[in-house]
């Protein structure tokens, strides 16, 4: 469920007109409902009711400022994965003891940064990065408090590019190896292991695997509490999926997956973490663009938006499916006709749909993609010298911009050009 529904015929995201927002920050541009961004974290935060319990969002999913702070003033945690991403989650207020840091590869400035600002735990990928972490920490007199990822080994059946939890997979130790790694840990002067960390994969769309994964981390947390480690929190990591498609089968609901992790793990009396990222942002944004020309081809019509790869690369990096419709509600029963839904740049990948129904439209029409909310402006690049676009945030009848336009000086103004070139023009 979202807030972009039709009004009178025209698309609003909550309150507000799509169109009204379109004619005054230009097309493209995101538009994110607060409603939804709130409803979903409390899906989660409810589902974990009666477990000792800390939702992180994974803020790579959506790292703007306004949207951590939205979600933070309703307690949510952060997941973050780079040094950049520490640095907004504290610069939207979150504090440390509420900032989870993952990833494959986190370097020893990134390490001393959140040990300098405060963090909840590490979650450690490797031996070497714990061994590194554990030298950065003593050197500061500390102990970094950690847990291990461990790959489980299941098959999360998602799309190749975002499935993590299969041992050929660059992520976490594998869970056969763990005792070991933990008995290394704990040997460490700059390490205090706190718990077990696992995330298999994102847009699940069945609960088995987690089941699968959750099961064994369970199995594990009694093996470490036998060798004598305090094993007393689990991340269990993100990774729900969402419905892409209004025809698709539903995904399952947070309350579900929230059952589930009371029925696999709710009696090892941890303080349990969960990390969705897709499942709060996805479905709470939207892309709005506007259709350049329409062009008749070899026996199918184009539909040339002024968005493109750049702004969403979801359908050219992962084959995904976004649903596009029109910012004016076409009448029941209107005529539709198949496009390919294209973008200006100069690439074929540039293609978001290929023979969508879709209504008859004209040149200056507007189409919102649904579900862009996640993984969308976080993934944007200026490929072709095409300006980030804005993010706009709707709460009621009020919205702003909460990332403007760089004009195209500002973006050329980055670019420096060192004196030998310069000089003899
Ligand atoms: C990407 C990621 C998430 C979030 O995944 P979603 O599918 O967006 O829920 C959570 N944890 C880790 C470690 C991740 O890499």
């Amino acid at each position: 469920m979202d807030h972009f529904l039709y009004r009178e015929g025209v698309l609003h995201a909550e309150d507000v007109p799509v169109a009204e927002i379109a004619a005054q920050v230009g097309t493209p541009f995101y538009c994110y409902s607060a409603a939804t961004l709130t409803r979903h974290f409390r899906l989660f935060d409810e589902a974990l009711d009666g477990l000792d319990h800390l939702v992180c969002f994974a803020m790579k999913s959506n790292s703007n400022l306004a949207v951590l702070k939205l979600l933070a003033a309703e307690g949510a945690g952060m997941d973050v994965v780079s040094g950049g991403e520490y640095a907004r989650a504290r610069a939207a207020g979150v504090p440390g003891d509420r900032i989870v840091f993952s990833g494959v590869g986190k370097t020893r400035d990134e390490m001393r940064a959140a040990l300098e600002g405060g963090i909840r735990q590490f979650n450690v990928e490797s031996e070497p990065e714990m061994r590194a972490l554990s030298e950065v920490a003593a050197g500061m007199g500390q102990r970094a408090p950690i847990a291990i990822r461990v790959n489980p080994d299941v098959d999360a059946r998602t799309h190749a590019k975002i499935a993590t939890g299969k041992s050929e997979n660059k992520f976490g130790i594998p869970i056969a190896r763990a005792r070991e790694v933990y008995a290394e840990a704990a040997a460490l002067p700059g390490i205090e292991v706190v718990g077990i960390d696992v995330h298999i994969g994102s847009q699940l769309v069945e609960l088995e695997p987690f089941e699968l994964a959750y099961t064994k981390v369970a199995e594990l947390t009694r093996a470490l509490r036998d060798d004598g480690h305090d094993i007393r929190r689990l991340d269990l990591g993100g990774g729900l999926g969402i419905p892409y498609t209004r025809s698709n089968e539903a995904p399952p609901l947070p309350r579900d997956y929230g059952d589930l992790i009371k029925r696999t793990v709710g009696d090892l009396g941890c303080e349990v973490e969960i990390e969705p990222g897709r499942l709060i942002s996805g479905n709470a944004g939207i892309m709005v663009s506007k259709v350049i020309y329409v062009k008749s081809g070899e026996g199918r019509d184009f539909l040339i938006l002024d968005g493109a790869m750049n702004d969403l690369v979801r359908p050219s990096m992962y084959d995904a499916h976004h649903d596009i419709v029109p910012v004016i509600e076409p009448a029941a029963g209107a005529e539709q006709q198949p496009y390919d839904i294209v973008g200006p740049v100069c690439e074929t990948g540039d293609t978001f749909a290929r023979q969508r129904p879709m209504p008859v439209l004209q040149p200056d029409d507007l189409v919102a993609f649904r579900s862009a909310g996640a993984y969308g402006a976080v993934m944007a690049s200026e490929y072709n010298s095409r300006p980030l676009i804005p993010e706009v945030l709707v709460q009621g009848d009020k919205w702003a911009v909460i990332r403007s336009r760089p004009s195209f000086e500002e973006m050329i103004g980055r670019d420096q050009v060192p004196d030998w070139l310069e000089a003899d023009a």
